[in-house]
């Protein structure tokens, strides 16, 4: 299958390209040197030609071809695989001057509540370099002044159609794909040019760099392009596209069918404890890890767009009646999921923030005073946690952040593969990432991260993985 092909490419170029990340070598002028590798560099290639037809693809699927797997494979095999690819990416392959407008009124009105709605001054983790990020922690704000905005104008005001998203989806696709096209080089000389932190350089290998990236906290205009792009653009797109898929279920059937509201009422939340702990989002992997580059801006300004929305798209088009039971057992399991995952982010947060003297479960939490070096050689110390939540596996919050997303593709039942699309390719992102951070963590932590995992062998489930 398609699906089951991208998918698999992603996990083998990011595991060689992080392998490939890790095996890079310092040079005295701060920059990195590696070994060329045709495969590695293929991979990356590969990803950056196929992912963007793949965003495409899914769209005009779910929109033309009934969220049907089986049909576009039909339409490829009636047309020929490239001349399917371009009678779909052609049209909206520029965008559209509406699509465009969309585009910039949206991230216009994003930047605005960044620099204008109140938020405490909060850092980020120290980076190996010594420097310290800061953002304004107001998305939660942000994203109920968004959401406002949105029912204002669209519903209240009716000063533009709230269906008018999801009717220009392809276009507004293929505007962000260009744009993010187009960012992602501006970023990429930006880093080697004109670094905003010290944690920049290149590797010496352009096309890695265009795909990972050359600076880790590049600033425009004293904007963190990361905090801007992942959170208040990528994360911020979610609930506005998804309420307007749900406008649009309206508009074509006169009703907003069961499936549709707890697919999206879970979504929301979801985003919702997202903004609540933008600040904690800000110590995880995409932020600490990943560089300003086509991985991950790219992938927040059209992936998440793109796919994270699948299965309400879908919904649109397949009202599905679930009944009150059913739409219970979702919502409950949903929220429980987000609470467990949700919970373990905070046990280590709080923890770190109080140096240790945290009670979790009604005890002192049990932690690893760990020694680490930092680039520059400097020894430093942190606090890895041995209790609660981080006490059961590793990453158990993948779990939950896993089952949360199959509360909200459950609703379409199963008459395709499309609405779990999602879900499918977050397990394997997150076994992936978990194996990541492993590597990550042994290099940095060694014989503490040993002891670690002694007390906690398993990395996502216990017993199992
Ligand atoms: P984590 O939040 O688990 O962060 C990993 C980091 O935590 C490690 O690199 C290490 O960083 C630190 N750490 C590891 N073990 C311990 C420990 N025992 N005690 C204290 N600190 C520890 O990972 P992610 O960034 O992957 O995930 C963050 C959240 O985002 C999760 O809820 C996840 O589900 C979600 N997520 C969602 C995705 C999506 O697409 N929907 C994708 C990825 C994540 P340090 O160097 O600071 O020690």
């Amino acid at each position: 299958m398609l699906t089951e092909h991208i998918t698999f490419l992603f996990m083998f170029v990011s595991d060689n390209v992080h392998l490939h990340m890790f095996s890079m070598k310092k040079q005295a002028n701060g920059t990195y040197y590696t070994n060329r590798s045709f495969l590695r560099n293929f991979g990356v290639l590969m990803l950056i030609l196929l992912t963007p037809p793949a965003a495409i693809v899914f769209w005009y699927t779910s929109q033309n071809l009934n969220g049907s797997f089986l049909e576009l494979f039909r339409f490829f095999g009636d047309e020929g695989f490239f001349k399917a690819i371009y009678q779909i990416w052609a049209p909206v392959f520029l965008g559209s001057k509406t699509a465009w407008i969309i585009i910039a009124v949206f991230a216009v009105t994003e930047i605005v509540l960044l620099k204008i709605l109140p938020g405490k001054i909060v850092k980020g983790p120290i980076t190996p370099n010594g420097y310290t990020p800061v953002y304004k922690n107001n998305g939660f704000y942000s994203f109920l002044t968004t959401l406002f905005l949105f029912w204002l104008f669209g519903f209240q005001l009716k000063i533009f159609n709230p269906a008018m998203i999801y009717n220009r989806f392809g276009e507004i696709l293929g505007a962000l794909n260009l744009f993010s096209w187009v960012f992602c080089l501006l970023l990429y000389f930006k880093g080697i040019y004109k670094p905003s932190t010290p944690d920049s350089g290149s590797s010496g290998n352009p096309l890695f760099d265009y795909y990972w990236g050359t600076d880790l906290y590049p600033h425009i205009f004293g904007i963190n392009v990361k905090h801007f792009t992942n959170c208040r653009f990528g994360m911020m797109s979610w609930p506005v596209l998804i309420l307007s898929f749900a406008a649009k279920q309206y508009e074509m059937y006169g009703f907003i069918s069961d499936s549709m509201i707890v697919s999206v009422t879970l979504q929301l939340i979801y985003v919702g404890i997202f903004f609540y702990y933008e600040s904690g989002y800000f110590n995880t992997m995409d932020i600490q890890e990943d560089r300003a580059g086509y991985y991950i801006v790219w992938g927040v300004m059209v992936w998440i767009p793109a796919v994270y929305t699948l299965t309400s798209h879908y919904l649109v088009q397949h009202p599905v009646h679930l009944g009150y039971g059913f739409s219970a057992i979702l919502i409950i399991t949903g929220i429980i999921s987000f609470y467990t995952k949700t919970s373990m982010n905070r046990q280590r947060i709080n923890v770190r923030k109080n140096n240790g003297n945290y009670k979790i479960w009604g005890h002192t939490a049990r932690i690893i005073k760990a020694e680490y070096k930092d680039e520059k050689g400097k020894k430093r110390e942190s606090i890895l946690l041995v209790d609660g939540w981080w006490r059961v596996a590793r990453h158990f919050h993948y779990v939950g952040e896993i089952l949360g997303a199959l509360c909200w593709s459950l609703p379409a039942l199963f008459h395709n593969f499309m609405p779990y699309f999602y879900v499918f390719f977050l397990t394997i992102l997150l076994f992936h990432r978990a194996k990541r951070d492993d590597v990550k963590c042994r290099l940095k932590y060694g014989k503490y991260w040993e002891e670690y995992c002694k007390t906690v062998p398993y990395k996502v489930i216990p017993g199992i993985y």
